[in-house]
């Protein structure tokens, strides 16, 4: 059923009412983004009539495809026993379980509801355990939109130009050192530098709020060696990793073990809810146990903790075939469309890993922030618009990630390679 205004006219209305016409950043585009009206499998549909084959996919939060009729059966059950109690239940236990069943740093799980909140936790976790106020991240990196993390930020935060956002005051900004991704000789002399001020190191293991950027081999395993060294904490934000990569997360597909691990977007199978997880000697600092406060009033809603329960069951089940059949049919697109661009004598990067992809307008191989910016934003914004006159939505901005998910089917990967050859001809 067609709504009755349009984009455009929601668009206007919204932004007399909602600073910029959106509720986060990164959902902004010119001349105005289409509002969505529904969304199913591999599809969002908008309400001027259009459909399109979404590789947003909520910024990574869906991996089964919109509107998974086994979470909507969850949730739909447990909406008749109530949304929040305000005290414990057993699916909490039961989520926690299958947490710790298979991201392997995990014995406990502390739950939250976004992945802002789960890093500022961890972070915060990470300080009282080790008593010290350092915190290492790297360029183009996002944890979320809070002070000691927008520091040269990915996501919306680059796309807009304020990677470094105003209000943070210098003191919590001062705590924050910020190094380029990737690279081993300037860790260990920052390191040394910052001696035993060091709390955590704060890292994507894989890259998804720069567009795609992987580590090299020997990187994480530096930030392991680093870490202890420094007898700091190592936290991966797998907020985009996690049950992405593999069911287990980047820790499993990249084979190194943080201390601590965030969790969102993909736990919640398109329902907020995040987690803090790691090592249960660090989990114990957290209150009531521990001298670390962090509460939730809305943490482990019973809602959101069925769509969890619904999403990892699956993903257990799924995970033989799941994983790879993602990886190959990604790793098929990705290599249609380089084949597309080297007959256009078009000079790009396409980075991928897993079911993640994204599309680089440069000619420099891509392995950090200063590299990826090296791309042709004004290019990327042509082909992006090109893209949606044919039904195909990429997330809209140079550094985000592309994510393929179960739902895209044989047709729809077809499609948005014949998309990219006409959007090519556009350019
Ligand atoms: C999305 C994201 C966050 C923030 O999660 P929100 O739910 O948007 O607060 C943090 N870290 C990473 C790696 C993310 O991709």
């Amino acid at each position: 059923m067609a709504s009755k205004l349009s984009s455009s006219a929601l668009f206007k209305k919204a932004s007399g009412l909602i600073p910029g016409g959106v509720n986060s950043p990164v959902r902004s585009f010119k001349p105005y983004p289409f509002f969505t009206e529904y969304a199913k499998g591999s599809k969002l549909h908008d309400v001027d009539g259009n459909k399109y084959v979404d590789y947003c996919m909520a910024y990574g939060a869906i991996i089964f495809g919109h509107s998974h009729p086994p979470v909507l059966e969850a949730v739909k059950k447990q909406l008749e026993s109530g949304t929040v109690y305000g005290t414990p239940t057993e699916a909490e236990v039961d989520l926690a379980q299958l947490i710790t069943d298979h991201v392997p740093c995990a014995d406990m799980v502390r739950l939250a509801n976004t992945g802002a909140e789960a890093t500022m936790h961890a972070i915060r976790l990470a300080r009282g355990f080790t008593g010290k106020p350092k915190l290492l991240k790297f360029e183009g990196c996002y944890h979320g939109a809070h002070d000691s993390v927008l520091v040269k930020a990915g996501s919306g935060a680059t796309t807009f130009g304020v990677p470094n956002s105003l209000g943070i005051p210098e003191n919590t900004a001062k705590n924050t050192v910020v190094l380029p991704y990737n690279d081993i000789e300037t860790l260990k002399q920052t390191a040394e530098d910052l001696g035993d001020d060091l709390a955590a190191i704060i890292v994507e293991p894989a890259i998804g709020n720069m567009g795609v950027i992987l580590p090299s081999e020997a990187f994480l395993t530096e930030l392991k060696r680093t870490a202890e060294k420094c007898r700091a904490l190592l936290i991966f934000d797998e907020v985009i990793t996690g049950f992405r990569l593999a069911l287990g997360g980047a820790e499993e597909y990249y084979g190194v073990r943080p201390d601590i691990v965030t969790l969102g977007k993909v736990l919640g199978g398109g329902f907020p809810i995040s987690a803090v997880v790691g090592k249960k000697k660090v989990m114990e600092s957290f209150s009531p146990i521990g001298g670390v406060y962090e509460a939730g009033t809305f943490s482990g809603n019973p809602i959101s903790v069925s769509a969890a329960i619904a999403t990892l069951s699956e993903l257990e089940k799924q995970r033989s075939r799941l994983y790879n059949n993602l990886e190959g049919s990604t790793s098929k697109l990705v290599k249609n469309l380089r084949e597309l661009f080297t007959d256009k004598n078009l000079q790009v990067q396409i980075n991928q890993v897993a079911s993640m992809f994204t599309i680089f307008f440069t000619n420099t191989y891509v392995t950090d922030s200063k590299k990826a910016l090296t791309s042709d934003k004004t290019k990327f914004n042509s082909f992006h618009q090109s893209l949606l006159r044919k039904g195909v939505f990429f997330p809209p901005s140079q550094f985000e990630t592309c994510f393929v998910s179960s739902a895209h089917t044989e047709e729809d990967l077809e499609h948005t390679v014949e998309a990219v050859a006409s959007a090519l001809n556009e350019l």
